[in-house]
């Protein structure tokens, strides 16, 4: 069978993994880079030499040609220089291919073109990217041929943080150190090392590219700008879990070969809610190689789907009416001789260990809930929270039934005697097995959710990096963790400390918990009664990373500076400006150079006809005359609606840069492009469909 794969053999075949490392490097130097993989020692040149010139041989056995340092600016997407891994020529004419220590473990950039949120000038345009040895180096075949890349992390010559993976990497030592220390409180003395596990599911949308090119909006803002709902959208709930069409199996089948070849542990696959829109998840691993394989890919969707005649979306809300997409981030706490923090086990109500961490991560939620609810935001974001099937912009977490009634129990008397079960679950039919249940249902409609044994926070967008989420979550557990510790770790009675810590960080906290419906509109109200930051956009959300909370949050832990938090604010005000502006200008584009033409051409025809049937004689043109009155109208509508938006736009760049700018945007721009849409799409209705000038709704969605 030709399409037959061998999965154990194709996967991680182009990563320079451990057992390659293992097989390919003297022992003792094996021994040095396992000893800063695992424990963060330094590594000493005279090393990195070694596994350089190994890397490179493998590398080149594998075609690759160049070497790139891989990294991930506050563009949100990656970026990579390449360079061959040829030297100047000999005498004789040839070339050597080399790779040094020195070129493997730090690269310098020119970063003036990065945002830096005004932590360096443009002529300050030194950077420096660090190889980040904890993420393996692998090798990415494309139209490029073969290219090593090695993970990076990317600062400014000061050594600020220009990157997604500095402070993740920086936020990973906070949450080991911390975590190390509850547990030796409760007499463990042989766990290490305590990593973030994250898995990160992955939504996008597929299309056709042919109809895709017909698509500015879709082509400069990834999602669409215009467009009116098809008669059918995702009401009949037939996509969910469908069966999945042959086009989109072939197209899986290559995202999951590719994924693999890269060690990315792609698993589960599925059609999702809204009709042409999927997911993806792998399997979960240490939150900076689940990030680093995320990016991947991102990039392996996007590259396969052109592939295949199509287009993959991974904006947040490419349609409106239909479902957005998300990155379901599933996070827990496991140490290096594999117990999971967040596992309470069958009886929760005794498990003080969990009960603790439990509490303290209510504590560090609450506390922070602003800052969590920034780690989501993004311009597409803006789309999607709290529309279909998005948590909504109010961060709270699900418990469930056997937690939450854990939680009822220590806040009301002040401890747990007992823990809900799972019942056994009828299934009615002699032949099919009765089987027991899980204690707790789920809850979709939560942002933060716990999941049996991790959380699950949902507001991530598609297309947003998982880092900054994570960074955040690592952080404030951190922080709440060191608090308690700070306490238990002076008590003289442990047991009796630890009790009323839980007790009081229970009912401290409990506002935080929600187990009901957080899509219904008297959530928002309710919230509101509870004091719970509600933050619909992402403009509203910035201010929570330079709070004084925030900035003492993320310098205690060496997360953050002040200073780069600043900027990192500078950063997302900016881009929310430009994002909007762009999207802004293509609506002004598409109704100028299409729409408005087309609405006068089909008019034109229905006054033509109008004209033609009187001509003929006593005939009812009473049809005709009413479709051009209405087009008429909302042509005008639309007309004085674009111009509107094109005075709007063009004060822009009076505005301030920075937040005011970003108000501006989101307060007037955004409005401005709303009143334009509405009466396009209204023509959209009307207007024969062979005279509309791009694909409608049902068009993309329905027809890949
Ligand atoms: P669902 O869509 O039902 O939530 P999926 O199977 O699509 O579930 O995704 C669940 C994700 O959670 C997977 O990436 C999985 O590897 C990850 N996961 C499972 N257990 C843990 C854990 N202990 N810590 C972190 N992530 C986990
Ligand atoms: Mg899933």
């Amino acid at each position: 069978m030709s399409d037959y794969v061998n999965v154990t053999e194709l996967f991680g075949c182009d990563v320079f993994n451990d057992a390659v490392m293992e097989e390919r490097l003297p022992k003792k130097v094996y021994k040095e880079l396992k000893k800063t993989i695992e424990e963060g020692k330094e590594l000493s040149l005279e090393v990195a030499d070694v596994v350089a010139h190994e890397m490179k041989e493998w590398a080149i056995e594998k075609g690759a040609t160049h070497y790139s340092h891989w990294f991930q600016p506050l563009t949100g997407v990656t970026a990579e220089k390449h360079d061959a891994f040829i030297t100047a020529p000999k005498e004789n004419g040839k070339v050597l291919m080399s790779f040094s220590g020195k070129e493997l473990i730090k690269g310098e950039s020119d970063a003036s073109s990065f945002p830096s949120g005004g932590l360096r000038a443009t002529f300050e345009a030194r950077g420096y990217t660090a190889w980040d040895c904890t993420s393996p180096a692998f090798v990415r075949h494309d139209a490029a041929g073969g290219t090593l890349c090695i993970p990076t992390a990317f600062c400014s010559y000061t050594g600020e943080a220009l990157d997604q993976k500095t402070p993740l990497l920086r936020s990973m030592e906070a949450i080991n150190t911390q975590s190390l220390r509850l547990l030796r409180l409760f007499g463990n003395t042989t766990s290490k090392k305590v990593t973030p596990s994250v898995g990160a599911e992955q939504e996008y949308f597929l299309i056709d590219k042919e109809k895709w090119l017909q698509r500015k909006d879709l082509i400069y803002t990834g999602r669409t700008l215009f467009g009116a709902m098809p008669p059918k959208g995702q009401e009949m709930d037939d996509h969910y879990l469908g069966t999945i069409r042959q086009r989109i199996s072939a197209y899986m089948k290559e995202v999951n070969e590719e994924c693999w070849k890269l060690g990315v542990t792609a698993k589960t696959q599925h059609n999702e809610v809204a009709p042409a829109q999927h997911e993806l998840a792998p399997i979960y691993a240490p939150v900076n190689i689940a990030a680093d394989h995320n990016q991947i890919m991102m990039r392996i969707l996007k590259k396969v789907a052109s592939r295949h005649g199509m287009r993959c979306l991974l904006h947040e809300k490419p349609f409106a009416g239909v479902n957005g997409s998300g990155k379901h981030n599933n996070w827990s706490l496991t140490t290096d001789d594999g117990i999971n923090l967040l596992d309470p086990g069958k009886t929760p109500h005794e498990n003080i260990q969990f009960l603790l961490v439990l509490t303290c991560i209510l504590k560090a939620v609450d506390t922070h809930a602003d800052l969590l609810r920034e780690s989501a935001a993004d311009v597409g974001n803006d789309q999607r929270l709290g529309g279909n099937e998005a948590p909504p912009a109010v961060i709270s977490v699900f418990l469930g039934e056997q937690l939450g009634d854990v939680l009822d129990q220590l806040i009301s008397t002040g401890t747990a005697t007992h823990s809900k079960k799972g019942t056994i679950l009828e299934t009615g039919v002699k032949t099919l097995p009765d089987f027991m249940k899980d204690a707790t249902d789920r809850n979709r409609t939560s942002p933060f959710a716990f999941t049996g044994n991790k959380f699950e926070f949902r507001m991530v967008g598609s297309r947003d990096s998982i880092s900054e989420c994570n960074v955040v979550l690592n952080t404030i557990a951190a922080e709440a963790f060191k608090e308690a510790c700070d306490r238990l770790e002076q008590a003289d009675d442990f047991e009796m400390a630890v009790h009323d810590l839980i007790k009081e960080y229970a009912i401290e906290h409990q506002r935080i918990v929600f187990n009901g419906n957080g899509y219904a509109p008297e959530w928002a109200e309710e919230a509101k009664r509870r004091g719970l930051p509600n933050l619909p956009s992402m403009v509203d959300a910035i201010p929570a990373l330079t709070t004084e909370k925030a900035v003492k949050l993320f310098e205690e832990f060496h997360v953050f500076t002040q200073t780069e938090l600043e900027s990192r604010a500078e950063i997302q005000y900016e881009i929310y400006a430009k994002a909007v502006n762009i999207e802004a200008k293509t609506m002004i584009d598409i109704a100028t150079k299409q729409i408005i033409p087309a609405v006068i051409r089909y008019t034109t025809v229905l006054a033509d006809s109008v004209n033609t049937v009187r001509a003929v004689g006593d005939i009812d043109i009473s049809v005709q005359l009413e479709l051009l009155k209405k087009c008429s109208a909302l042509l005008k509508v639309t007309n004085s609606a674009m111009k509107n938006l094109s005075d709007v736009v063009s004060k822009v760049s009076e505005i301030p840069e920075g937040r005011e700018r970003a108000v501006y945007c989101k307060d007037v721009v955004c409005k401005a492009m709303e009143e334009l849409r509405t009466p396009v799409d209204e023509l959209e209705m009307l207007v024969d469909k062979s005279m509309w000038p791009m694909p409608s709704y049902g068009d993309l969605i329905f027809e890949v």
